[in-house]
């Protein structure tokens, strides 16, 4: 028998443990995997009416617990309250997005001769779902949403730090009479219950957010079984700001565009790139903003940034920041217990400093000036990565000449909105590899069979 691999979560503002889980290892994994599989055969027969009214009763079933979800991530990841609920409320409304999906899975009749052509979009059966730290409810909802609309079951592998509100969707799947099998969380380690998802014939598909580097990992083994995959992984957005922006809202809200969530946020725009002429009146502005971010306990509802995640994120994140460093300016942090880090402005930066070129995943922003559109496009572009970005600028026709040039899946114009769960969200390069969310998200989870049925005597 081997030793159960317990693991202590904790509170990042507190560092206190809030409960000691047990991790599932592979022969847990391999049984969950078999229950899903059992399970794939009722749900996909569930009538679409039904399955739908299910998923209905589930966004209803996390509306209501919504408070305690909420206050969950507060405890476990270091969410504000603020953004907590409205993490709960997406969950909710992502499920009730896709709870319409069932009754809408549309295949086509397509013309042919002697007879009748028709498709069918299928499921595919288990579906796993990895999900990182950062954002463990949205995340969680963008992949077993549509998932188990289009008839698959799935398994959802959280974070080994933040696995709280996903046990908690689990339940509430199963109080709103998700049958059992369909849905399950199973906490365990990335190599162990994440790579299992890869390598088990079962598994189907894998649905996969975090690093690129383990994203990689991920399809090069999907691979071996022609097993689908989409990836959302890291980012280093740019956000533009011209010359002719209303330079005052573009500067209040650029802190809010990278430090929220402290910075742990796949779509941080954490380049910020300033047209020349403009640069020196844009630092004026943004070092009050950055000094106005409110940086304490997550609980409170006037705090706008917690604490990172765990003490090696921190230390990972300093490292950006060693003795030295070209800081322009810098917000404040609590002291004493807590995996705190202060908002912080680096510039100038060359365009090959580390700080430039590499997530930092953190409240570390780079800021730099540019010559132009084309300057400003060939600097954004100069990345593998490309997941969002934002565009400041009072010209139409400029805003949609530069939105179409940045080589990312989610732009924004004068507003740093990335995610709504109606529209498709993924990255280019190596942000990542398909779309979540928005209405074609049932195509990644469904194979297309065609039907011909012949009409000769
Ligand atoms: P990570 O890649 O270390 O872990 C992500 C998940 O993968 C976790 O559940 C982890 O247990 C699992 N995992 C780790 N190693 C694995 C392996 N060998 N096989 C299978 N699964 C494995 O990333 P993280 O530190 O949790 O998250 C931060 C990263 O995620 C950042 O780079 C961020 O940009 C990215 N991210 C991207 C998006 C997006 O939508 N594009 C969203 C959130 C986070």
């Amino acid at each position: 028998m081997t030793e159960p691999d317990r693991y202590h979560v904790l509170n990042p503002a507190t560092e206190e443990v809030i409960t000691t889980l047990e991790l599932a290892g592979l022969a847990e994994t391999d049984a969950a995997i078999a229950r899903a599989k059992a399970a794939f055969d009722g749900w996909r027969k569930v009538a679409p009416a039904d399955r739908a009214r299910l998923l209905r009763a589930f966004a209803a079933a996390v509306d209501a617990d919504r408070e305690r979800l909420a206050a969950t991530e507060v405890a476990n990841a270091g969410h504000t309250i603020g953004n907590a609920r409205w993490e709960a409320g997406n969950a909710r409304d992502v499920i009730e997005y896709y709870a319409a999906a069932p009754e809408r899975l549309f295949g086509r009749q397509i013309p042919v001769a002697g007879g009748l052509d028709v498709t069918f979009q299928e499921p595919l059966g288990v579906v796993g779902v990895i999900v990182p730290w950062n954002f463990p409810m949205p995340i969680a909802a963008w992949g077993l949403a549509p998932a188990l609309a289009a008839g698959n079951t799935v398994i959802v592998k959280p974070a080994e730090l933040t696995p709280l509100t996903a046990l908690r969707l689990g339940e509430l799947a199963l109080q709103a009479g998700i049958p059992e099998g369909v849905l399950q969380i199973l906490p365990g380690r990335g190599p162990v219950v994440g790579q299992r998802f890869v390598t088990h014939p079962d598994v189907r598909k894998v649905v996969f957010t975090g690093s690129t580097a383990v994203g990689k990992s991920i399809m090069a083994g999907c691979a071996e079984q022609v097993k689908p995959v989409t990836l959302e992984l890291g980012g280093k957005s740019a956000n533009i700001v011209f010359a002719d922006a209303d330079l005052a809202k573009a500067a209040a809200t650029a802190p809010y565009a990278v430090f929220d969530n402290a910075g742990q946020d796949c779509c941080a725009r954490s380049r910020i790139l300033v047209e020349e002429s403009v640069y020196d009146d844009f630092m004026a502005l943004l070092e009050p903003a950055v000094h106005g971010v409110r940086v304490g306990d997550p609980a409170d509802e006037k705090t706008e940034m917690g604490p990172l995640i765990s003490a090696a994120h921190r230390a990972r994140v300093a490292g950006y920041v060693p003795d030295g460093a070209p800081v322009a300016f810098r917000g404040s942090a609590p002291e004493g217990p807590g995996f705190w880090f202060p908002p912080t402005v680096l510039a100038p930066v060359g365009h090959d400093d580390r700080a430039f070129t590499e997530e930092i995943f953190g409240p570390v922003v780079t800021v730099v000036p540019f010559r132009g559109e084309d300057d400003a496009l060939r600097i954004a572009n100069s990345t593998e990565y490309g997941l969002s970005g934002s565009i400041w600028t009072s010209d139409v026709g400029r805003a949609l000449r530069v939105a179409r040039g940045v080589e990312a899946g989610n732009l924004s114009v004068n507003s740093h909105s990335s995610v709504r769960y109606s529209t498709p969200f993924g990255g280019f390069k190596q942000s990542g590899l398909g779309r979540e969310l928005g209405p074609d998200a049932l195509n990644a989870f469904t194979e297309t069979k065609n039907v011909f049925i012949s009409t000769e005597e």
